[in-house]
């Protein structure tokens, strides 16, 4: 048995050389040539590396990407999307407060305060965060934070963050905005008056179904207490998952630009077809945020849209056997389109009177739109329609 020693293999020498794309650091842990070095690093007074869920190369690099399209001043990036609300919401709530949310949120995020925070006694009053009056009332009791999510899943609705902002403002209440299904392609939630934004970078932002990782950004100075959160709580990424958000970024902009022309075609399309009774897409006169969505995004009204067939259940079991090119899979954000089901999936353990309230039918079908040929992809749906 012998093993390579490593006295004798150290890295190769780059020369003047430099790589072209952001070199991967997939290293847990660094060294250090003394003791000095490591206190004025400890010390914040100089730049480097320790040890990589107190930070590492590649997560400041995507961290960077990230608020300048934000517009923040920090970023700190977390292990999932989960990991990234859980973060903001731990960095920021004592033993007692008293958080208002959405009555629309994401199932895991409502699972998160109505079943875990509460054991911390911090208990979480949910409204409907598209009536404005409904959450002026709310806050009419000491709260701390306010939680919403740009656009609701699945039936997209989208919340006056201008408004909201204001009113967090008066109150002295920190606004937390979930920004994964918008995206800050369509907006950017700190210009509006969000003291933090979250999103999923797992969805349409690494874009390729191959990263689990989360991102919260703000500005001033919440930053130091959100990296001292995610480091000690281990809410941290690890490098290469970065490494390939990064990578995906590049194309972000040009990914949400065609994903989203796709879906407003789509919609258009869809509307026409026999079997659907309904299209939900902001970008439709007829959805109930028409207005604000024009108002509130800047380029279009992105790539999430849902359907609604006649006949319920059966008929989407048959739409499924007869649509295969458009993958079942319960997530969204794919360079290609797939499909979901929320009453059976991200709702399942939404009550029924609840999902009847919403409109989460079992005919409702959700389409994450992506990039390729629209033509395609209306080939492929009418299939399963016919
Ligand atoms: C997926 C999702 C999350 C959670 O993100 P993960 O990366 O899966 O942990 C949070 N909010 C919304 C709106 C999501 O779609």
């Amino acid at each position: 048995m012998s093993t390579p020693n490593p006295f004798h293999t150290p890295f190769p020498s780059l020369g003047q050389s430099k790589p072209l794309i952001p070199p991967l650091y997939q290293s847990s842990v660094f060294t250090l040539p003394d003791l000095d070095t490591l206190d004025l690093i400890m010390n914040a007074e100089e730049q480097g590396y320790i040890y990589a869920r107190d930070g590492h190369p590649n997560g400041h690099y995507l961290a960077q990407q990230i608020l300048e399209m934000e517009n923040g001043s920090w970023a700190a990036i977390c292990g999932s999307g989960m990991a990234a609300i859980s973060a903001a919401l731990l960095g920021i709530v004592q033993k007692g407060d008293r958080i208002v949310a959405s009555s629309r949120l994401y199932g895991k995020t409502t699972q998160l305060l109505r079943d875990e925070l509460t054991r911390f006694d911090v208990n979480t009053f949910f409204v409907d965060t598209s009536n404005n009056d409904e959450v002026e009332k709310a806050l009419e009791e000491p709260t701390q934070v306010l939680f919403v999510e740009t656009m609701s899943n699945p039936l997209l609705r989208v919340v006056d963050l201008p408004a909201l902002g204001k009113l967090a403002k008066e109150k002295e209440c920190a606004l937390i905005v979930d920004n994964t299904f918008a995206t800050p392609y369509l907006v950017k939630p700190l210009e509006l008056g969000a003291t933090m934004v979250i999103e999923s970078l797992t969805k349409m932002m690494a874009g390729h179904s191959d990263v689990t990782l989360g991102v919260i950004s703000g500005r001033g100075d919440l930053g130091m207490q959100m990296g001292t959160v995610v480091s000690t709580w281990g809410f941290s990424s690890n490098p290469f998952d970065c490494w390939l958000a990064s990578r995906g970024l590049a194309t972000f902009a040009l990914r949400m630009r065609t994903a989203s022309e796709n879906a407003a075609g789509l919609a258009n399309w869809l509307q026409e077809q026999p079997g659907v009774n309904k299209v939900i897409y902001p970008g439709l006169p007829d959805h109930p945020d028409y207005q604000l969505a024009k108002r509130l995004f800047n380029h279009n009204f992105g790539n999430m849209l849902c359907f609604e067939l006649n006949g319920g259940r059966a008929a989407v079991n048959r739409f499924l056997h007869h649509c295969p090119d458009i993958p079942f899979s319960p997530s969204l954000g794919h360079i290609t389109t797939t499909l979901s089901h929320p009453a059976l999936t991200s709702h399942r353990y939404v009550s029924p009177a609840e999902k009847r309230r919403q409109g989460i039918t079992e005919g409702l079908i959700r389409l994450s739109v992506g990039i390729e040929d629209r033509a395609h992809i209306q080939e492929a749906i009418a299939k399963g329609l016919a």
